[in-house]
């Protein structure tokens, strides 16, 4: 007779979370690289983050993604056991208990690189402008200047916000100096080779206040939104001559991979689960 072992249980904690692709994601992994697991969406009460995690993993939970708007405080709770990533990006998307002590990683910033790769744009050399300065800006822009890029410029609706997220990088990393710039939207002035964006502006189908010309020949520009269609980004940046334009669903696979190498020590194939939810994504 053989015993086998109950299903290791993972989730997606957030509020709201119901939209969440997570599960499916991790369910399509799991079964690539031949593990049993469960994968839930939890959604916890806005002042409730801590007692929810504490009552998952008290009870066997083995990890957790966190999102929107959580992220921040999982990095408060997991300080002292954070990845580098995690440290410099004050955010924390990843967690898991090991010898009884919660850890936390982020890994939305390997997630966007590893789908700027893939569509051919790697960052090395490359002029970059960043648009937002919000978690998501915070989580990529030491991953940016680790792989190489020539030159990080990040603009915001609130200039104030991406000048300090530039004081931040250059308080962490003072060989960025001059390599690191900030300013308002207005203050965008291109021509760039990749533009990010990483405002949550296509929520409301506009495209951030940006100015004409920011593309170079062939470049790129990528939304971390992701929609059915083609996100009001991405028509924007078409329509001022970038070379090519994708959203953010590569990224957010991308970032479930690397979870999902942390939990489990196994890097899982990207490229069909992609393209599965590329295609459950675009059904009408
Ligand atoms: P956040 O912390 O709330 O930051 C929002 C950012 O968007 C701020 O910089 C804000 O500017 C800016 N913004 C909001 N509305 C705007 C508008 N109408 N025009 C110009 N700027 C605007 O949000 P976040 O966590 O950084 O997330 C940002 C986006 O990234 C979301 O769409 C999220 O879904 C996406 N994301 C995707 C992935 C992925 O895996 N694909 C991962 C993480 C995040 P102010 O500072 O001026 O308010």
């Amino acid at each position: 007779m053989t015993l086998s072992q109950p299903a290791k249980r993972y989730g997606v904690i957030g509020n709201p979370v119901a939209h969440s692709r997570s599960p499916a994601i991790h369910e399509a992994f799991a079964r690539q690289a031949g593990i049993t697991l469960t994968y839930e969406r939890i959604c916890a009460p806005r002042d409730g983050f801590a007692a929810t995690i504490g009552a998952f993993f008290s009870e066997g939970g083995a990890g957790l993604n966190v999102t929107v708007p959580f992220k921040e405080e999982a990095f408060r709770l997991a300080e002292g056991q954070l990845s580098q990533r995690a440290a410099m990006a004050g955010a924390v998307n990843t967690l898991w208990m090991e010898q009884d002590t919660l850890h936390g990683c982020n890994t939305d910033g390997v997630g966007l690189l590893h789908d700027i790769t893939r569509l051919g744009h790697a960052p090395k050399d490359r002029a970059i402008l960043l648009v937002g300065a919000g978690g998501a800006a915070r989580g990529v822009v030491f991953p940016l200047l680790e792989a190489g890029c020539a030159r990080l410029h990040i603009v915001n609706r609130t200039a104030e916000k991406a000048q300090a997220l530039s004081q931040h990088i250059i308080d962490h990393a003072p060989e960025s100096v001059g390599r690191v710039t900030a300013g308002g939207l207005d203050h965008a002035k291109g021509p760039w080779d990749i533009v990010i964006n990483a405002t949550s502006s296509s929520l409301t189908s506009a495209p951030p206040a940006l100015p004409g010309r920011l593309y170079a020949a062939g470049a790129l520009a990528y939304d971390m939104f992701y929609a059915s269609g083609p996100t009001a980004f991405m028509r924007q940046a078409q329509a001022d001559g970038a070379g090519t334009v994708a959203d953010g669903l590569g990224m957010l696979v991308g970032q479930a991979a690397a979870s999902f190498a942390i939990w489990h020590g196994v890097q899982p194939d990207t490229v069909p689960v992609l393209e599965t939810l590329r295609n459950a994504l675009s059904e009408p």
